[in-house]
């Protein structure tokens, strides 16, 4: 074994990972990537099919993001957000309100050429109203943090605003929040979280709109995205109004729902039928409760662009955001992840005026936020970041895009093909491909026969490298995959699957 891999083994424990499988073999030791390709150790290459955990964008040592951060180091890496401000966060905090209402964003990158001035005047006139919602950042440094950033506020909000002494929330079956106290407070998977309850505070969950395997779905199963074969009558979304209603009889409102937009990844890749993330932020505007966005993996594009037939609004068919395909305007955006190109760990927590108002006062009322990390505001990651969303807005970014997203479609269709895929749902640039083992029936295999995790085994093995959740095989390339990658990936996994779990192919017109 090479150096790192032994002094990993002596040293290193790996998060969500048995350590006595990871030391019983050798690891793939990373040294370098290029676009969507890493390589190891011993010069062999992979695909990085899972965007190095759901960060990277627009592919590995990018010359814009890499100049960006080098040009920064020559400045300064890090000065401090308690106290003090610095060009990169002030730049980027513009730039994600702008992102976060694309209408807005492309009103004011036209205006800016005009006057600078002018356009300060237009944005402020309009703060408040529900076209800028969202024109507070709070920086944090992860996924977690971020979301830990909009509970807090959140909570505070509630007893501030009179709404409730004992803010309580509401979140989805199976969400998955980040590994904080709080963010696991509101996460609902049993596997991760049971163990820890002793240090929870108590949140409501809700089912999720699993349409494949919902109790409410008559349709027998059929090779197809069951969110399109599915006969329900949307039970799910009169779970969510029966919860708020309930709570409300408690004479204590909810403070607030939490939700993944339109796909709960760590859920297994979960997609919300179209409609139902729009009719839930109306059953939460309507109890006056607030909406907490966790955009962590949905964010920054990764959901792809609308079907020209649904919208002719321009704006919107760039959206970078989940919550902007249903036309959402939450009161919280967590942001993490593919914030910097997935180059630097930085989040952020988008909120509203409303909110940042009741944290105003005088010093010694000590209505002050009292809440940040050391690395707040980094100059470097907002360097990358500001890079990154340049790309992200470039026109050839939004159609090296548009292409990864159809290759995508094109390629996964071929895995009906397969009797051991239940299920494929793909958002944009990311699907998951649930694995069963009979498809007529929905039978899955137990956690214990490892099936996703053996199946990943041997796409690495490949060249082909991603993750399981349970049963289901995360794709997520990153946005510059080509057609000829996303071929490989998808073709990798279809020979991984016959090989681990002998799936022989269905002849065609059955
Ligand atoms: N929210 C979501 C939706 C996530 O997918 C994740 C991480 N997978 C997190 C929060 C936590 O992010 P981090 O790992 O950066 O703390």
């Amino acid at each position: 074994m090479h150096t790192p891999a032994q002094l990993d083994h002596k040293f290193i424990w790996h998060p969500f990972t048995q350590m006595r499988d990871w030391l019983a073999r050798e690891p793939i030791v990373i040294t370098s990537g290029k676009g969507a390709v890493l390589r190891d150790v011993h010069g062999k290459e992979y695909l990085d099919a899972n965007s190095s955990i759901w960060t990277n964008l627009h592919g590995h040592a990018h010359p814009k993001i890499n100049s960006a951060i080098q040009k920064q180091l020559g400045k300064i890496s890090h000065s401090s957000a308690l106290g003090f401000a610095n060009e990169p966060a002030s730049l980027l905090a513009e730039k994600l309100v702008e992102s976060a209402h694309p209408a807005i964003g492309a009103q004011a990158s036209r205006l800016r050429v005009v006057n600078r001035s002018f356009l300060r005047g237009t944005l402020k006139l309009a703060v408040g109203t529900p076209a800028l919602r969202l024109n507070k950042v709070f920086y944090s440094d992860d996924g977690s943090t971020a979301m830990e950033v909009a509970l807090k506020l959140a909570y505070e909000f509630a007893r501030r605003s009179g709404r409730s002494k004992n803010p309580k929330f509401l979140s989805l079956d199976g969400a998955y929040h980040g590994d904080t106290v709080g963010a696991v407070s509101l996460g609902h998977i049993d596997l991760f979280h049971k163990a820890y309850s002793g240090l929870l505070f108590k949140t409501d969950k809700v089912a999720a709109p699993y349409c494949y395997r919902c109790p409410h779905n008559q349709a027998k199963p059929e090779r197809g995205d069951a969110r399109d074969y599915r006969k329900c009558k949307f039970e799910c979304l009169k779970a969510v109004e029966q919860k708020f209603s309930a709570q409300r009889k408690r004479k204590n409102p909810y403070a607030a729902m939490i939700v993944e937009p339109l796909m709960q990844g760590a859920a297994g890749m979960i997609v919300q039928p179209e409609g139902w993330l729009k009719r839930v932020a109306e059953i939460v505007r309507n109890d006056g409760a607030q909406l907490i966005a966790d955009e962590v993996m949905t964010g920054f594009g990764r959901t792809g662009f609308f079907s020209e037939l649904k919208t002719q609004n321009l704006e919107l068919k760039t959206a970078l955001f989940a919550c902007q395909r249903e036309n959402v305007q939450p009161d919280f955006m967590a942001l993490a992840k593919g914030m910097t190109g997935g180059y630097l760990p930085m989040a952020a927590t988008l909120t509203t005026q409303k909110v940042f108002d009741a944290f105003l006062g005088e010093y010694d009322e000590f209505k002050t936020f009292f809440h940040g990390h050391s690395f707040t505001g980094n100059q470097l990651g907002s360097a990358a970041a500001l890079a990154s969303l340049e790309i992200l807005q470039s026109p050839q970014s939004v159609s090296v895009r548009k292409k990864l997203q159809e290759n995508l479609r094109i390629e996964l269709n071929k895995l009906w093909a397969l009797p051991n895929v239940g299920d494929i749902r793909q958002v944009g640039l990311m699907a998951g491909i649930e694995l069963v083992k009979n498809w007529e029936t929905r039978e899955p295999f137990a956690l214990r026969e490892r099936a996703g995790l053996r199946v990943c085994e041997a796409m690495a093995k490949r060249g082909v490298l991603t993750r399981p959740i349970g049963n289901v095989i995360v794709i997520m390339p990153p946005y510059c995959t080509t057609q000829k990658q996303t071929a490989t990936i998808i073709s990798t996994l279809a020979d991984s699957v016959a090989e681990i779990l002998g799936s022989k192919i269905i002849p065609s017109g059955q």
